[in-house]
């Protein structure tokens, strides 16, 4: 039998989705203050009414009832995005998709699975393990699909979730039910990949999956100025990432690509060994978060620290591509093509040589290809994306603001567009002259959600005031 229909009924007692980590919604939907939180703890809401559906009637139900009311409707996820995008306004209405998170089938004629936008991308990585199959790209795995979806979450190498997305049913602003693919409604699949929350309440996704793969990945330290001499030949690797650790000269790199090998899981010493050492970061970090000066000596210890931990491993896809959540923190992500990394990595270098800024944590580099969903922010174009990562240690801020606001300067200024989920400040304005296909989201926008069902204080920043569907908005000069 090709296709393998899965949970027929919802599952009772263990849904498919476990929450890991903090709970983004606490505490219970019926009584009490209702607070919700982002998983970095960087952003908190106070929703006046929360709704927790199963099944699509009863996402339209609640879509048709707030639209009613006058209120706005937040959908949630896992609450992994460190932006403001996932937090309902004050007093509004927020649905989270949790109980609507079951795997509806694997067509494996197709190569396909489809899922209730709810599920956990975990959740659904185990599924389809334990049946031989992979999604092609990964990234973060507590996060939903629906938000990896509507943010343009990305792996490295292997590109966008969205890239593999063959089909979508979203719920629009009135309550009807779009089924969205390339051969249907390209405009609304292309502008949907990622909406941002913006267009509807995503509650099914059809995707590409691949055969389950094994992997060996190595980490190898070389000099700065070696990784920017070497960076195309460093990166060609099937998938590869490079961490600059600044205010050191050292960069690590990792790489991986498929191997025959037998998978090696770590064994539980290993583990052991690695939440240990991830334990003594965190405390180290803590420390130079209280004390700034302290940054550079951690910074260099645990490039070392890293690299003496574990060289190679070979091990299944999945569990290679996935690492534990580690320690809370944000990362302010811009997508800037690639032919750019070499020369914004040199910028950030000499800001911090310039010692006006201290950096708290690694500069992440991750090389994917060009997307096509219009808001993507590797849309036509190869992408490096630049991860500065400014870490909480046992939830304590590292001073990190004015690391942000230089390397948001040096990302913007290199044509970089943020990621959705990162914490950036750019406007309606300034992000419309970086997107080609800005006017286009707007007119599926107005057509999916005229009156600003989805929006939140967010999005009336990122995308602007909403405007009737084939008025351009004028052109900006670049
Ligand atoms: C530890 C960690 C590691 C990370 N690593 C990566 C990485 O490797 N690559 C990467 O790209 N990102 C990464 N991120 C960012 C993360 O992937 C995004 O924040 C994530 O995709 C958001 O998913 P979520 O389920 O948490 O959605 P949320 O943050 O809850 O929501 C994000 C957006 O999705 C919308 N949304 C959620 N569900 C629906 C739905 N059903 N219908 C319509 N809209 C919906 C929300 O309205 C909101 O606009 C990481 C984040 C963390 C905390």
């Amino acid at each position: 039998m090709s296709t393998v229909p899965v949970g027929p009924e919802r599952p009772p007692a263990a849904p498919l989705q476990e929450p890991a980590g903090p709970p983004a919604l606490a505490p219970d939907t019926t009584a009490g203050p209702r607070i919700w939180t982002n998983w970095a703890r960087t952003v908190t809401a106070f929703p006046g009414s929360v709704h927790l559906p199963a099944g699509r009637a009863a996402v339209i139900e609640v879509v048709r009832e707030v639209a009613e009311r006058g209120s706005r409707l937040k959908v949630v996820g896992a609450g992994q995005s460190p932006s403001g995008i996932a937090a309902p306004d004050p007093g509004t209405d927020l649905v989270s998709l949790s109980r609507h998170s079951r795997v509806l089938d694997l067509d494996v004629t197709r190569d396909e699975v489809t899922v209730e936008a709810g599920i956990r991308i975990d959740a659904l990585v185990g599924f389809l393990a334990a049946r031989g199959w992979a999604l092609p790209t990964l990234g973060a795995v507590a996060q939903t699909v629906a938000g990896a979806l509507s943010t343009a979450g990305h792996g490295s190498g292997d590109g966008s979730l969205d890239r593999y997305l063959t089909a979508l049913e979203i719920v629009d602003a009135a309550g009807r039910v779009h089924d969205l693919s390339p051969d249907t409604d390209r405009s609304a699949f292309d502008a949907s990949r990622p909406g941002l929350g913006a267009l509807g309440v995503l509650t099914a996704a059809t995707l590409r999956v691949v055969p389950a793969f094994t992997l060996c990945a190595t980490v190898t330290a070389v000099s700065l100025d070696r990784a920017l001499a070497e960076m195309d030949s460093l990166v060609e690797a099937e998938r590869a990432r490079l961490f600059w650790y600044p205010h050191t000269d050292r960069v690590l790199v990792w790489r991986a690509h498929r191997t025959a090998q037998a998978p090696h899981p770590p064994s539980a010493l290993r583990s052991v060994a690695d939440r240990l050492a991830t334990a003594v970061h965190q405390a180290a970090l803590w420390g130079s978060a209280a004390v700034p000066a302290l940054m550079p000596l951690v910074n260099r210890a645990a490039a070392s620290g890293l690299l003496a931990s574990r060289r190679t491993v070979v091990d299944t896809g999945d569990r290679v591509l996935t690492s534990p959540e580690g320690i809370p923190r944000q990362v302010l992500e811009y997508g800037v093509p690639a032919e750019s990394a070499r020369e914004v990595v040199r910028q950030l270098r000499r800001a911090v040589a310039r010692g006006r800024v201290r950096a708290p944590a690694p500069v992440e580099l991750q090389f994917g290809p060009a997307e096509t969903g219009w808001l993507n922010p590797a849309y036509g174009r190869r992408t490096c994306w630049v991860g500065v990562v400014g870490y909480r240690p046992f939830g304590r801020a590292a001073e990190c603001a004015s690391w942000f606001a230089t390397a948001g300067s040096v990302l913007a200024a290199a044509d970089g567009r943020p990621h959705w989920a990162s914490p950036h400040a750019h406007g309606a304005a300034d992000l419309a002259a970086r997107y080609a296909r800005w006017d286009d989201f707007a007119d599926v926008r107005a057509r999916m959600d005229p009156d600003g069902l989805f929006a939140n204080a967010y999005l009336d920043r990122v995308l602007g005031a909403r405007r009737p569907p084939g008025r351009r908005a004028a052109p900006r000069p670049r």
